[in-house]
């Protein structure tokens, strides 16, 4: 038996770039995992970027593989963790339908962040039954491998509770197959809900998101990422150089804390007047630049044919113990 404890976690495929949030809530943690020798299953959830069909259908294979490369560069080893599509691992599609017999519609409709999902789209897209059912995918997709803990961002903290809640509810109609798992979620809300670079209509930070486009991505050009945190949102009420910042509520001295040494002496300065939101952006843009180049390099070197040979091989190693999982599943439920 392997005294590994076992982690598994995943980003949606719903672009081809990651973003410095995806970064900071959880790939800079499953690194970390890795090097303290953790048994990794890392998964780019391509099916989840399905549940909503706004705009035109996206290259939903091209990104998968353009994430799978950051998750390299970023830091993740192939020979020590398993990196796969979801969608190569078909047990995933199996253990949602199973659990779709286990959860009421009634807590589904009530989970808040469907609700949030269904009011942001607009009125003509469909509220597809996939977007209703998507912590059920998701719930198969950590319970599969029965892991230790889930590394994910702050905003997944509902989702995973709802995933413990469908494993017990398993459980005790069918018997003890699915033990309980562990939120794995950096305390420090500065890396677990980074801010984007825009704020909502109250003028306050709200999350970096793949699907909101406002972020600063991992593999960008040095003059892209630049160029985007020329636009970042800053104090609103700090007109000039001399009016008083409040850091909190600024996403470039956000970043600051993350990527420069000198942060607390540039938040002093930016609350007391005495800095300019330009030379804070410029500071902040050579910082984030240095932290980015060696994964830049990394990804540089990473083609199609490398990259497909490592999500076979994980996939290989992720249907080991999905197959397994579904055997005990099969079992418990007497379909077998
Ligand atoms: P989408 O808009 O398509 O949902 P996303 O940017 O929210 O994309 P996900 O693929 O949903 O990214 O999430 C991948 C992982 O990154 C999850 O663990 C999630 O909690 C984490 N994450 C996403 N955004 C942030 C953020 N702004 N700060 C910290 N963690 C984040
Ligand atoms: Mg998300």
């Amino acid at each position: 038996m392997s005294e590994r404890k076992r982690i598994l976690s995943g980003m949606r495929a719903t672009s081809p770039k990651l973003h410095i949030g995806n970064y900071e809530g959880a790939l800079r943690r499953w690194v970390e995992l890795q090097n303290e020798g953790c048994e990794m299953f890392c998964m780019v959830a391509d099916w989840h970027a399905l549940t909503t069909l706004e705009g035109e259908p996206m290259d939903i294979r091209r990104n998968s593989l353009e994430v799978a490369k950051d998750f390299v560069a970023g830091g993740l080893d192939p020979a020590k963790s398993a990196i796969f599509i979801q969608s190569d691992v078909k047990e995933h599609a199996e253990l949602h339908l199973l659990f779709s017999m286990v959860v009421g519609v009634g807590k589904l409709e009530r989970n808040p962040t469907y609700k949030d999902m269904v009011s942001a789209l607009s009125k003509s897209t469909l509220v597809s039954y996939g977007l209703l059912g998507y912590p059920v995918l998701q719930a198969s997709d950590i319970l599969l491998y029965k892991p230790y803990g889930v590394p994910v961002g702050k905003d997944q903290a509902p989702h995973l509770e709802l995933s413990r809640e469908i494993g017990r509810a398993f459980n005790s109609r069918y018997g003890e197959v699915f033990p309980e798992f562990k939120d794995l979620i950096d305390k420090d809300e500065s890396r677990s809900k980074l801010p984007g670079l825009d704020a909502d209509e109250n003028g306050k930070l709200r999350k970096m998101s793949k699907s909101y486009g406002n972020c600063l991505y991992l593999n960008e050009t040095e003059d892209e990422t630049a160029a985007r945190i020329k636009s970042a949102f800053t104090t609103p009420s700090k007109m000039r150089k001399t009016d008083p910042g409040i850091p909190e509520g600024c996403a470039v001295c956000q970043y600051l804390k993350l990527y420069s040494p000198d942060w607390e002496k540039q938040w002093a300065e930016d609350v007391a007047g005495e800095r300019g939101c330009f030379q804070s952006k410029k500071e902040l843009t050579e910082a984030l630049n240095e932290f980015l180049r060696p994964m830049r390099e990394r990804r540089a070197e990473l083609d199609d044919d490398a990259i497909l040979a490592i999500l076979k091989d994980g996939a290989d190693k992720a249907r080991e113990v999905a197959q397994k999982t579904m055997d005990e599943v099969r079992a418990a439920m007497k379909l077998a």
